[in-house]
């Protein structure tokens, strides 16, 4: 029995959801190549498993029958994906020619810093206007970002209002957590759907209202009626009859409209309820993002926001790290992101794909002169932000803010 929540993977090999698998299988180079996979997005055989009718599972309360499969369920419902797979990596495509991008001209630069200046609370201006350029240094750094594309699935009882639902409860085997059919709407994209497993569905009484669709109204206790909030149930009001309710003390419950009682919320008036293995499956796009060659001295949060010029991406079933690139610091990063991400996402979901982009983030280190001050600062991103820690003309307020 698994623990709580927890089914694996089938130990069968890997889901190419979509397709995508190449044929190119370099021996002995990481991730090992297998055996091809069955297809869980496509033709998959339904449920081949023969009929084996479990006795049901008495010990198990909150769950009215056993389900071969599912009988590890409990709260959480966590459901394992199968044996993580290793199928042929995607061979990275033709390495890019253009490794750098036109540098700052002085024009720019001094606008960058002027927009910056114009943002802040009370800079001076006076600096961008006379400041002396005196050294424009291109300092480019690369961002290197893995996407893993990942699909888990949970199970738990559940329970509705039955709607004219079959009870097919063991008119055929159950299909297993993971080869009930779910597809992603998106690539890389986070979304959740919660399905009633086949062959899973009983109908009972609802026991909240003993099936009657309806409960006793609280409120007045199913007699319809409560005291008159006007009189307080005297039946007068200072020396006559109460107006509210004709002298009768009561009047009728504005709960129950009068009728002492009120719609089952269990069942929805429905007065039967369907009980069935619910699996929820999440797909998550876990994105690793990293800073390579980063020399700039400014804060990778900062890098982080900026966009930069892309130079790569590919996207397979699984990415191949980028070996042979012009620069090895980014082959480096490829391949220990790409090494990570197995041991992080296929333990507990089934990778249906990967996605990695290398982009170019310009940034330009400019120092400049200001009455005999000598200050710097930085233009980055394709946004042109700017960072210019020792800027010669602030204000007080500025640094307590
Ligand atoms: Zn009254
Ligand atoms: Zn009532
Ligand atoms: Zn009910």
């Amino acid at each position: 029995m698994n623990p709580a929540g927890v089914y694996p993977p089938p130990t069968t090999p890997a889901p190419n959801a979509f397709g995508n698998q190449p044929a190119y299988a370099a021996p002995g180079v990481y991730p090992p190549p297998t055996a091809p996979a069955p297809n869980a997005f496509g033709n998959q055989p339904a449920y081949a498993a023969p009929a084996m009718h479990h006795p049901l599972n008495a010990a198990v309360p909150t769950m009215p029958m056993g389900v071969p499969g599912y009988e590890g369920m409990g709260s959480g419902g966590f459901v394992p994906p199968p044996a993580p797979t290793q199928p042929a990596p995607a061979p990275p495509g033709p390495v890019p020619e253009n490794w750098s991008i036109p540098s700052l001209t002085e024009e720019e630069a001094r606008e960058a810093l002027e927009n910056f200046v114009s943002e802040q609370c009370c800079y001076g201006s006076d600096p961008v206007k006379e400041a002396v350029i005196t050294n424009m240094e291109p300092c480019n750094t690369f961002r290197y970002r893995l996407e893993t594309f990942t699909e888990s699935r949970n199970a738990e009882q559940a329970q509705k209002p039955h709607e004219g639902e079959v009870a097919d409860f063991y008119t055929q085997p159950a299909p297993q957590p993971w080869e009930v059919q779910a597809t992603p709407t998106k690539l890389f994209t986070d979304e959740i759907k919660e399905i009633r497993v086949p062959f899973t569905s009983t109908v009972q009484d609802c026991n909240n209202c003993q099936a009657k669709g309806k409960i006793s109204c609280k409120k007045c206790n199913g007699k319809g009626k409560s005291v008159c909030s006007l009189c307080n149930g005297n039946g007068r009001r200072d020396d006559g009859d109460c107006p509210k309710c004709s002298a009768s003390g009561k009047e009728r419950c504005g709960i129950c409209d009068g009728t002492g009682k009120k719609e089952c919320k269990t069942c929805d008036g429905k007065c039967r309820l369907l009980s069935y293995i619910k699996l929820k499956v999440e797909w998550t796009n876990h994105v690793d993002s990293q800073m390579v060659q980063d020399q700039s001295g400014l804060k990778p949060d900062c890098l982080q926001s900026v966009t930069g010029k892309e130079l790569f991406q590919n996207s397979g079933f699984m990415v191949y790290p980028l070996l042979g690139f012009p620069n090895p610091a980014i082959s480096d990063t490829s391949e220990r992101l790409i090494r990570e991400s197995q041991s992080k996402f296929a333990q507990n979901s089934r990778i249906l794909q990967q996605r990695q982009t290398v982009e170019l983030i310009p940034v330009t280190k400019v120092k400049y002169q200001w009455k005999s001050n000598d200050c710097s600062f930085s233009v980055y991103g394709s946004e042109r932000k700017v960072q210019a820690d020792d800027y010669p003309d602030t204000c007080a307020c500025c640094v307590i803010l």
